[in-house]
């Protein structure tokens, strides 16, 4: 194996870590600054309280409003309780700590200027019930991000509110739903790649369609001929990712898109990836109706546990008429407006309802918009440029070592995907992911797609620098000869995490939600 020496990273850093833990226990559990921490019932107690109450016997609340059982909640002071959270929160792994390669998340830096021009208070503070003479700011940057993602993607409208990807979709095939039921339509099938996200199928199930599944051809695309053999009056329309999560580019797109078109369909694009075309391609020349994106894959925005996130979704002509409420529009004096409701003949008169209570994130569009005019149109397609770069990088280094279903074909698009073929008996891509714990790094997306053996999905994004690409490509590239050599250290991994390896399985489908006493 080639030892790289990328800057600020040297072999023997590794070796002084490991010989520091191979030392002998500490008395507290803990290892310097890795430290041991218990659940916050173990740490405080029920009988205690954080802060002193003075006894009030000769209160008019007593006997009213006090407590008559104990809230069982542990007793902590102030430091007890923020140290906890705080030790926590430096065992979880983030993007500032350190590459995150998750395939199909798209994990990447948050540039600190978005950062502080969200924290600006005419920003920060405004309030979605103040009259919108006073937020006028707030909603030109609304009504601005709107019109980079339309021209972007060659579209006509674009629907702000939905608030994540698969929000997005459900927003866009809510719309096609809308557009059939005008025209008095009833075809009810949506038409979904086998190497779809699973939130397609499960959007379009949602909606109220039925799902079926296109299989994938022997190089990681949709089989057109299967696609376009399975159209016919029931069809709804299909949802196709691009590029997909193969990683690939759906080059049949255009005429997948005129098939489905002249079947009376319409055509879903999950654009979640559109950060490795962003600048380079419009779906809307692709012949796409509706397509959701993730501001915070393409346009940096933080991924937040679960929210507040933004998947805008754009529109074809076909469908913007029946986008949802509300939306920014010019008044007659020029001032912008919230359109709250379908206004008779006027506005939106064919709008499908709401996503949401208010208009969307505001967080997410201020954050995005600086984004992109920091970038420009040039600067957002050399981003997509180097991503592409990043990744194919990424795969052309490790096919010596991983074995890449689709390497022969050509260069992927934002992400590399490997397989688990080549490994030893008994060794599996999540042996490896869990080695790359102890290396310091998020594992990659792993048993995703489903088209593919022991899946292993790399996306790197942009945001790294090649000693960083180099330092992640030394540790796969080890990582790799171990599962073909089947080490049996790597069976056990992770050796240097907090926690080893967890019934993850378990942990999902029977979660312990109540803590309960030891013992009791
Ligand atoms: C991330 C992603 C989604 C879902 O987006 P969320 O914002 O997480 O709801 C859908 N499809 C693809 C291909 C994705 O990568």
């Amino acid at each position: 194996m080639t030892v790289l020496n990328p800057a600020g990273w040297r072999p023997e850093m590794g070796e002084r870590i490991s010989a520091a833990l191979e030392a002998p226990e500490t008395v507290t559990g803990n290892r310097a600054l890795h430290l041991e921490e218990p659940l916050l019932f173990e740490v405080g107690r029920m009988d205690h309280c954080g802060v002193d109450f003075d006894d009030v016997p000769g209160s008019p609340l007593a006997g009213l409003a006090l407590r008559s059982a104990p809230v069982d909640l542990p007793g902590l002071s102030e430091p007890e309780a923020v140290r906890h959270y705080t030790r926590l929160s430096r065992q979880n792994y983030a993007i500032d700590l350190g590459l995150f390669p998750l395939g199909s998340c798209t994990m990447k830096h948050n540039p600190r200027l978005d950062e502080k021009v969200a924290r600006m208070p005419g920003f920060a503070d405004v309030h979605p019930l103040q009259p919108t003479a006073t937020v006028q700011g707030a909603l030109k940057v609304i009504d601005q991000l709107a019109d980079w993602l339309v021209k972007l993607t060659g579209m006509a409208a674009v629907a702000m509110t939905p608030k994540a990807g698969a929000h997005g979709e459900l927003c866009g095939l809510l719309a096609i739903r809308a557009a059939l039921d005008a025209r008095g339509d009833t075809r009810d099938v949506i038409l979904v790649p086998e190497s779809a996200h699973g939130t397609n199928p499960a959007t379009a199930a949602f909606a109220g369609f039925k799902v079926e599944a296109i299989p994938a051809t022997d190089d990681g695309r949709v089989d057109t001929a299967a696609l376009i053999g399975k159209l016919g009056p029931h069809v709804a329309g299909v949802m196709i990712t691009n590029p997909n999560t193969c990683g690939l580019f759906e080059r049949d797109l255009k005429t997948i898109a005129d098939a489905v078109h002249a079947a009376g369909g319409y055509v879903y694009c999950d654009g979640a990836n559109f950060n490795a075309i962003v600048g380079r391609v419009r779906p809307g020349d692709l012949g796409v109706d509706a397509m959701h994106i993730n501001l915070h894959k393409t346009f940096s925005t933080p991924h937040g546990g679960g929210g507040p996130g933004a998947g805008p979704v754009v529109l074809s002509e076909a469908l913007a008429p029946f986008a949802p409420l509300p939306f920014v529009k010019p008044g007659a004096d020029g001032a912008l407006r919230l359109v709250e409701e379908a206004d008779g003949d006027t506005d939106a008169p064919q709008a499908f309802g709401r996503m949401c209570a208010f208009h969307g994130q505001m967080g997410m569009f201020s954050r995005a918009l600086a984004y992109i005019l920091s970038h420009g149109a040039d600067g957002l397609a050399q981003a997509s440029g180097d991503a592409v770069l990043n990744a194919n990088y990424v795969l052309r280094r490790l096919e010596h070592v991983l074995h890449a279903p689709f390497g022969a074909a050509g260069p992927c698009m934002h992400e590399a995907l490997f397989s688990d073929d080549g490994f030893a008996e008994g060794f599996a891509t999540l042996d490896l992911a869990k080695g790359l714990i102890d290396e310091g790094y998020h594992p990659m997306t792993v048993y995703f797609p489903l088209v593919v053996h022991g899946a292993m999905l790399v996306e790197p994004t942009e945001t790294e620098s090649k000693a960083d690409l180099d330092q992640f490509i030394t540790a796969m590239e080890s990582l790799g000869e171990r599962a073909r050599a089947g080490d049996p250290a790597l069976k056990s991994a992770p050796h240097f995490a907090p926690r080893r390896r967890v019934d993850e399985t378990r942990a999902a489908r029977k979660p312990r939600l109540v803590w309960t006493e030891q013992g009791a």
